[in-house]
Parts: C-alpha cells; sequence; structure tokens
C-alpha cells in the first residue's frame, strides 16, 4: 500500500507515521509513505499558495493550480489517475468499513486542506472520495489523514503482528470488542471474571460474544442495529433493555 499525502506542513505527516506500528511497517516496506509539499508547486516568488475568496467573506482559500500540479505529479510517476481522499468536514463520516474497503487500493492520496479551504474547481476535478473525521472542524487536514491512514495501515497484511487482533477488534460484525484484563489476578479489590481463568476455551468464547452484546447495546445501540445476531441473542438483547428499563424507572422512582 503506498500513502501519498498532499500537504502544506509534510514534516507533520512524516513525524506522525514514522513512529510505532506505521513506523515499523514503512520500515519494512509493507507500506510507503510521501508527503509532497503542495508549495513546491507554487511557481511565484513567495511560494503562496493562498488567496482571498471571491464574493467575500472570511479567510483564505488554497488556490486550484498547485494542488493540481502537486497531484499531476504522482498521476504521471505511477502512470495512472489514482483514488483521492479530500479530508473536509462536509464529507462522509469515515468508519471501519471504510477503511476496509480503502486498504485494497494500490496507491491512495490524501489532499489536506487548510485556512478556509480548498478552490472548489480543482477539487472537482481530481477527487474521489470527500472524507470527514466527525462532525467538528479542525485547523487543516493532516490529523484526519494521520487518522485516516493509521486505521487503513491496520488492515493491510503484515502490519498487526497477530492478524487476529485486527479481525476481532471493536467494530467487527458492528459489534464493540469485550472488556479485557492481564495481570495480576486481582487489582485494587476487583477480580477477573472467572470464566477467563478457566482455561474453556469455548466458555470463554460465549462469555466475550455475551459481553460485546451488552456493550454495544449499552453504548452503542445505533450499531448493534446493523449487527447479526441470533434470533437467541436478540432475545437476550430485549431481555436486557427491558431489565435496564425496569432498573432507570426505579431509580427514578427513588
Ligand atoms: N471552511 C470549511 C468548512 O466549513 O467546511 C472548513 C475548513 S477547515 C478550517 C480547514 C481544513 O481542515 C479543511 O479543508 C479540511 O481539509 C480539514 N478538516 C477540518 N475539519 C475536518 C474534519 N472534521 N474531517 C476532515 N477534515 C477536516
Amino acid at each position: 500500500m503506498d500513502f501519498h499525502v498532499l500537504t502544506l506542513f509534510p514534516e507533520m505527516i512524516e513525524n506522525g507515521m514514522n513512529t510505532s506500528i506505521t513506523g515499523r511497517a514503512i520500515s519494512k516496506g509493507l507500506l510507503s509513505l510521501e508527503a509532497v509539499n503542495i508549495r513546491d508547486f507554487a511557481f511565484n516568488k513567495h511560494q503562496k499558495v493562498d488567496d482571498y475568496p471571491y464574493g467575500g467573506g472570511a479567510g483564505m482559500l488554497m488556490q486550484a493550480e498547485p494542488v493540481f500540479l502537486a497531484w499531476e505529479s504522482i498521476a504521471q510517476r505511477i502512470g495512472r489517475k489514482p483514488r483521492v481522499v479530500y479530508l473536509t468536514p462536509q464529507g462522509k463520516v469515515f468508519n471501519q468499513e471504510m477503511a476496509k474497503n480503502m486498504a485494497m487500493e494500490e496507491d491512495l492520496v490524501f489532499l489536506c486542506g487548510h485556512y478556509e479551504g480548498i478552490d472548489e474547481r480543482v477539487l472537482e476535478e481530481i477527487v474521489t472520495d470527500y472524507v470527514s473525521i466527525g462532525d467538528y472542524v479542525l485547523t487543516g487536514g493532516e490529523l484526519p489523514a494521520m487518522v485516516m491512514m493509521d486505521s487503513i495501515s491496520r488492515m493491510v497484511p503484515g502490519v498487526l503482528s497477530n492478524q487476529e487482533s485486527g479481525e476481532t477488534e471493536s467494530f467487527a460484525g458492528n459489534l464493540l470488542e469485550y472488556p479485557q484484563y492481564s495481570r495480576p489476578e486481582e487489582w485494587h479489590g476487583k477480580k477477573v471474571p472467572e470464566v477467563l481463568l478457566s482455561g474453556h476455551h469455548a466458555n470463554v468464547e460465549k462469555w466475550r460474544r455475551e459481553q460485546s452484546i451488552i456493550r454495544t447495546a449499552k453504548w452503542r445501540p445505533d450499531l448493534l442495529k446493523r449487527a447479526e445476531l441470533t434470533n437467541q441473542e436478540w432475545n437476550y438483547v430485549r431481555q436486557l433493555k427491558k431489565q435496564w428499563k425496569e432498573e432507570s424507572e426505579r431509580n427514578e422512582d427513588i
């Protein structure tokens, strides 16, 4: 997987990505990363890349031409028009399914905006996906690009040392992951659930599945609606919800 990032702050991308798991994957050659400085494609005296928006309004806009030339340099080098993600609060909100889908690309280009954003005309010409990382506004697209690259990297074979951990994490099958415990067996008077010490693999799996369902029903009921549960599990969810409703009504009465 080759990541290409169009940015005004290449050092931010390089510093952020060349550490930890992504850094190791880059050194191993499982991922490659190039941060292309859009300013290098601004052929004016001060390498200026922004200007006032037509019609007035606050702030500056990144101009179309340097962004286009920076993108063209990548397209020419790889010999085709790649998938281009423009990071924008106006895009589709990023999720695990999108990460999985994007991990299948050979090349992915991330376009990071700054100031008030980018001239619409170049977006129309080069962008294939408009993606947001959540309903809030950041100062630039660099952090969102790194968030996306980190999560996409985890789906690339070999990047995680234990491939299984990528497949059983939160959002697999639209369920959150179960709670986990490590040594010691007792901490601050809290004991590790007995079943996890039993060595009975099937019972451990059953407990974990149940905990995933409980946790998702409690914290992310929106996600649970899309989960693949058996009829028995759906009945369990109904029973849980009834129980929680009764408990909260009892608490209101007190
Ligand atoms: N004026 C723009 C608007 O209202 O949609 C916001 C511009 S924002 C200050 C500057 C840049 O930060 C954007 O071009 C985008 O690349 C990035 N950005 C800000 N918030 C983001 C978010 N939630 N997800 C992805 N990118 C974001």
